[in-house]
């Protein structure tokens, strides 16, 4: 078990993310689909890391292992950062995919066309959290911009409309490619630098 780290996500394309991410330094990973008997716990904080603790510090209490929490999002620019802590849940009451990234379309389509002004960035805030300790809190960014039109089908959430550079999305890029790049793959790896000098605090 030393080496099984859990994971407070339901979301299939972040464990799937994470497992691949953690495999190369050796750990197990578990979601929240592994513990179905663990309550729901309600994003109700008003930033990225008060939202990534919740999850991982409330985890940690209720089952005793190393939990990292992680809270991420979309933030773009002209819309002053949002669907940022809402992009999951920015096409509420029920929110897709298809609907969140229709609904980010329709919220620039007035603004101006030029890459600049559709500028966007991806954020990761990852906790560690364990009984009794104080949490380790590292993030990451991934600066892009918005397509006009949704490409290409890898990925979850905004990948299609997440420019990387001037040709390709995130939806474009292999699994590998995007871990490389991405605020999640940079947050990990900053989080693995990091982990084992805490784990022996
Ligand atoms: P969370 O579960 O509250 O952290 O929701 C994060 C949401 O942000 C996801 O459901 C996606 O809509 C979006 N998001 C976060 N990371 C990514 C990514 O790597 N690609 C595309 N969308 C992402």
């Amino acid at each position: 078990m030393e080496n099984t780290l859990i994971i407070a996500t339901r979301n299939p394309g972040k464990t799937k993310e994470f497992k691949k991410l953690f495999a190369d330094f050796g750990y197990e990973i578990k979601d929240l689909s592994d513990y179905p008997e663990l309550p729901e716990i309600e994003e109700t904080g008003s930033t990225f890391e008060e939202n990534a603790r919740l999850k991982a510090e409330q985890i940690a209490e209720l089952t005793g292992q190393v939990v990292i929490g992680d809270d991420s999002g979309l933030c773009v620019d002209v819309l002053g950062g949002l669907p940022g802590i809402w992009s999951h849940r920015f096409s509420a009451p029920d929110p897709t995919d298809e609907k969140n990234i229709a609904k980010l379309l329709h919220e620039l389509a007035p603004t101006a066309i030029t890459p600049e002004r559709r500028s966007a960035h991806f954020h990761t805030t990852l906790v560690a959290a364990r009984p009794n300790h104080d949490s380790l809190v590292v993030e990451a960014d991934w600066n892009g911009y918005i397509a006009l039109a949704p490409k290409g089908g890898n990925g979850f959430g905004y990948d299609p409309v997440f420019m990387v550079d001037a040709f390709r999305t995130a939806a474009e890029l292999s699994e590998k490619e995007k871990n490389q790049l991405s605020h999640r793959g940079q947050a990990l790896r900053k989080l693995m630098q990091e982990l084992p000098e805490w784990l022996e605090k």
